[in-house]
């Protein structure tokens, strides 16, 4: 969802757009047949998938043996097994290399400092971090002084933000994927902390997901739920959106048996 909004962003800013993607041993292959689709939906000009093996290191719940976990607490500040080591780092390296090659100035990532899963990776300090080693580590960046530099977009937006701007952008989110632990038709689970941030943007918005969902009346109920408990919603949509002015999510979703 936010890769494709990303995406659309680039587009609508005139860029002609080179899509990447990572085959990283992640633990289902639903998010690359998702970014397939997206990308050539979005017209990219072209899109590769690159397959690195971080499950040679594993370390993560969504590279190892290690279970999603579910109806986790959101908002809090600590980082869950679902942080894959220095993921962000890796991938941006991959595409500053390919963007040299292709002659690009501009990188874009969807990352999200506000309705994200505590990943140190997306924050805008770490992005700047990166921008200056573009810059140092790259032929470009030292004999033509090139200005590397890494847009992130969605960086300060919620999650219900994102999903108007990629609504406004015509991103189809049908075409998406979000959950870390699909069942094996690629239904998303709802109870992973990707779906329920997904569902509680949707919620926000006011919009329904168009996503299947494994257990899809629990799912539905609790996204008007959220919406009939919206009183927090107004407040993230005034432009003052945060950590603190997060609306409240209900603890009753669904078990993992339901
Ligand atoms: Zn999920």
């Amino acid at each position: 969802m936010d890769s494709a909004t990303t995406l659309a962003v680039a587009r609508r800013q005139g860029f002609d757009t080179y899509a990447l993607s990572f085959d990283y041993g992640q633990r289902h292959r639903f998010e690359l047949k998702a970014a397939r689709r997206v990308a050539a939906a979005l017209g990219a000009v072209r899109h590769l998938v690159l397959r690195i093996d971080l499950r040679a290191f594993g370390g993560s719940a969504l590279t190892d043996d290690i279970d999603v976990p579910r109806n986790r607490a959101l908002d809090t500040s600590e980082i869950p097994v679902t942080y894959v080591p220095a993921r962000n780092t890796i991938f941006l390296s991959f595409a500053l290399g390919w963007a040299e090659v292709l002659g690009s100035s501009d990188l874009f990532i969807g990352v999200n400092a506000l309705d994200y899963s505590g990943y140190p990776d997306c924050r805008p300090e770490y992005i700047q971090a990166f921008e200056r080693l573009a810059r140092l580590a790259t032929r470009v960046g030292v004999e033509e002084g090139r200005e590397l530099r890494i847009h992130t977009p969605l960086i300060q937006l919620t999650k219900a933000q994102i999903i108007r701007l990629g609504t406004d952008l015509g991103v189809d989110f049908s075409l998406t994927h979000t959950c870390y632990d699909p069942d094996r038709r690629g239904r998303a689970c709802g109870l992973c902390d990707a779906c329920r941030l997904r569902l509680r943007g949707f919620a926000e918005c006011g919009l329904e997901d168009p996503l299947p969902y494994r257990r899809e009346a629990a799912v539905r109920s609790q996204e008007t739920e959220i919406r009939r408990e919206g009183s927090g919603a107004g407040k993230r949509d005034s432009g003052n959106a945060g950590r603190d002015g997060r609306a409240s999510y209900p603890s009753r979703l669904p078990s993992p048996d339901s």
